[in-house]
């Protein structure tokens, strides 16, 4: 056989072994009879990864139906399922004011996890320590073999393969920050980095196995707002990797400065920093009582603090919440316009307000988004909301251990080599 040969048939097996781990993790448990169906891969084909797959660990079998459909009494086949807890994968999110750190099994539950309030503010420098640290602390808890790959949730735009953060319009002190060194020194592994906002999209994208082929926009709430699109579980990926910053398309001409620079960009209505500066204006002005009176009592002025108490009742917050869910609808209408999707999912810290900020996101896209165009769109929160990031990033190791191609962006030379298995 050809030296071109056997690196052809080391991809086969690799790709098929990539579609059966695939079937299982979306059919699980399931008979490898029918991962033979699904993934057209003869049975003796799947017999043998199979085999393999258990002998990595990756896969583990149950006990299956007592009389499933086909069989004439007997012992029943084996099910298979992932044996989530053989691989442990370290999860970090960097949110312009959080740091989130968790510990995530194969199938995506988090078994540990810890996050702390940072300042936007804040020195690059300081800020990586404190990640650092929380990592260090979460890796010597797993137990017992360590992790086994690790995955990084980045603001703004980023250098993916150098793991360089270049900046974001939230974090005016990140110019070229490198992150994944740092956190790479500090615990032994080199963190696969990603944008937060391709990080959520891709996390909707692994639990969302009963919506195939389908197109979605994921909006994301957070200290800023992004939207990426999953078409038939394909990230659609701009030029250089960029893509997805709603947050600065123009909702107001004649709208306040930006911190971008420009004028009247969605974020000048819906990131933290404008809604606080909303309701600092509304206080001077009288309004916002309940607001003050939290603030007094020593509560800092977040968002949160305002959808929980539009939750509660109170009218001004619930004022304010409205009108974040205007802007919102008006931009995602705009998308569902240009792109007519089956489905627009949000996620992000929206915290308590989940329901009214997408009740108001769905009234405004009634009213300015074409009604052939809406008809059959699907409006609904994300299943992880303020962790979608995180789980994002851990998401993306998964996929690398489950040999399932890792994104390439053109013209950017991949330095990540392959992880083990
Ligand atoms: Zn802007």
């Amino acid at each position: 056989m050809g030296k071109s040969n056997i690196g052809n048939s080391a991809l086969i097996t690799k790709v098929n072994r990539g579609l059966v781990l695939q079937a299982v993790r979306t059919l699980q448990p399931t008979y490898r009879a029918e991962v033979s169906r699904r993934t057209n891969l003869n049975p003796a084909t799947v017999t043998g990864i199979v085999a393999d797959l258990l002998g990595l660990g990756l896969l583990r079998e149950t006990e299956g139906d007592p009389q499933p459909l086909g069989t004439l009494g007997g012992r029943p086949p084996m099910m298979l399922e992932i044996n989530a807890g053989a691989r442990t994968v370290l999860a970090i999110d960097l949110e312009p004011d959080c740091i989130r750190v968790g510990l995530v099994d194969l199938n995506m539950q988090l078994l540990d996890y810890s996050e702390q309030m940072i300042d936007r503010l804040d020195e690059p420098g300081r800020v990586i320590d404190r990640i650092v640290q929380l990592s260090k602390q979460m890796v010597k808890g797993a137990q017992p073999g360590g992790i086994d790959g690790a995955g990084i949730s980045l603001p703004g735009l980023i250098d993916r393969e150098r793991g360089i953060l270049h900046g974001s319009t939230n974090m005016p002190k990140w110019r070229n920050v490198p992150i994944t060194s740092a956190v790479a020194d500090a615990i032994g592994v080199m963190p696969i980095a990603e944008r937060s906002v391709h990080c959520s999209a891709i996390y909707e994208d692994w639990v969302a196995t009963d919506e195939p082929n389908s197109t979605k926009l994921i909006l994301s709430l957070r200290t800023g707002v992004g939207m990426s699109i999953m078409r038939y579980g394909e990230l659609y990926v701009g030029s250089r990797g960029f893509d997805g910053e709603i947050g600065h398309t123009i909702v107001d001409i004649d709208g306040d400065l930006c911190e971008c620079g420009s004028r009247g960009c969605l974020e000048t209505f819906v990131s933290t920093s404008s809604i606080c500066k909303r309701v600092k204006t509304m206080i001077k002005n009288g309004r916002c009582g309940q607001v003050k009176a939290a603030m007094d009592r020593g509560e800092p002025l977040h968002p949160g603090l305002i959808y929980r108490l539009a939750k509660e009742g109170d009218d001004d917050c619930a004022e304010v919440v409205a009108t974040i869910g205007r802007y919102l609808g008006i931009a995602a209408a705009n998308m569902v316009n240009l792109l007519a999707p089956d489905s627009l999912v949000l996620c992000g810290s929206i915290d308590t307000a989940d329901e009214l900020i997408l009740n108001a996101i769905k009234k405004q896209i009634d009213r300015s988004a074409l009604p052939k165009m809406r008809e059959h769109l699907q409006v609904r929160l994300a299943r992880a909301k303020e962790r979608t990031a995180l789980l994002g990033a851990a998401a993306l190791v998964a996929r690398d251990l489950f040999a399932l191609p890792r994104l390439r962006y053109p013209g950017v030379a991949s330095t990540n080599a392959a992880t083990q298995n």
